[in-house]
């Protein structure tokens, strides 16, 4: 029937958002706004949410990229991402009150790493070189030079450290399983003595998110995938790469004005899936949206 509506079936994928780092962080948040009468500073974004961000901004906190800019004696809230320990040094030279918002998986990359110095060996990380979390994982090796972060298998070929040498490898927790699996693969062949871990790979939140949207594309040929998050947030983009990945068109918006501006075609089914800092109640929105877009 020519210029008839057809109805767009809309389905969540599961699981989907915050994961346990995520309310944990904003559960630490909140507690600090409410303690603390003064200002309260975060450190970086707590989560890579632009609402998550602004809803805070909206209670009075200031987020801030150096402690520089924090008063001293002030209340500051180091991000899920984690910080390095010329950080928290810092934040104890401005006798700054901390509260530490860093995931429990970060913090045991950190544990890894920060053994691995003690013992001289030298560190791999699999990671972005920029990204607040591997800046503060790398951090942990002090000024010693001995780490490397590499994103891709070529990258390994780069790495300069003794080939016989033990090694120490992590992963940032937010990589596309799948990609982390191969770069590890490559170092374990180019360092034969490299050791691996629970840190060398990629938090379950993560991975369990990754591996829905995967089955979703492949139970659903031809059904497009929706991803809700930031375009600073690391595991959202993987969501959309791993849906490209399987075949599925894949479309990203983290807020109302990204995703009004989406054009969903023919699609006849949508698979809606969040990263790990996108609040449910913006998939909420984002369902009815496309239901009827
Ligand atoms: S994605 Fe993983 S590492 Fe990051 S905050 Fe969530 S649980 Fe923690």
């Amino acid at each position: 029937m020519q210029g008839a509506h057809h109805k767009r079936e809309v389905r969540t994928i599961e699981p989907h958002g915050f994961c346990s780092g995520v309310s944990a962080a904003l559960h630490k948040a909140f507690g600090a706004l409410g303690d603390h009468g003064g200002a309260v500073y975060c450190l970086h974004e707590l989560v890579h949410n632009e609402t998550v961000v602004r809803d805070f901004e909206l209670r009075g906190m200031k987020f801030v990229e150096s402690l520089d800019d924090v008063p001293h004696g002030a209340t500051v809230v180091f991000s899920a991402h984690g910080v390095s320990p010329a950080v928290r040094r810092a934040a104890e030279m401005r006798a700054l009150h901390v509260v530490d918002a860093t995931c429990p998986f970060v913090a045991r990359v950190h544990r890894t790493v920060a053994a691995a110095a003690e013992r001289g060996v030298p560190v791999v990380v699999i990671g972005n070189a920029k990204h607040a979390e591997v800046v503060g994982v790398a951090g942990e090796t002090g000024d010693s030079g001995r780490v490397a972060v590499v994103r891709t298998v070529a990258d390994v070929a780069g790495i300069p450290f003794d080939e016989s040498s033990e090694v120490v490898v992590v992963s940032q927790t937010t990589l596309s399983a799948d990609e982390v699996a191969d770069v590890a693969a490559a170092l374990k062949s180019r360092f034969p003595k490299a050791s691996f871990s629970p840190s060398s790979e990629v938090c379950n939140a993560t991975r369990d998110r990754q591996r829905a949207v995967r089955e979703f594309a492949k139970a659903n040929p031809g059904a497009g995938v929706l991803v809700l998050g930031s375009a600073n947030s690391s595991n959202t983009r993987r969501l959309a790469e791993i849906a490209e990945a399987e075949g599925a068109k894949a479309w990203r918006a983290g807020n109302m004005d990204e995703l009004s501006a989406i054009d969903f075609g023919p699609t006849e089914v949508l698979g809606v899936t969040s990263g790990a800092s996108t609040p449910e109640s913006f998939l909420d929105q984002a369902v009815a949206f496309a239901a009827k877009a």
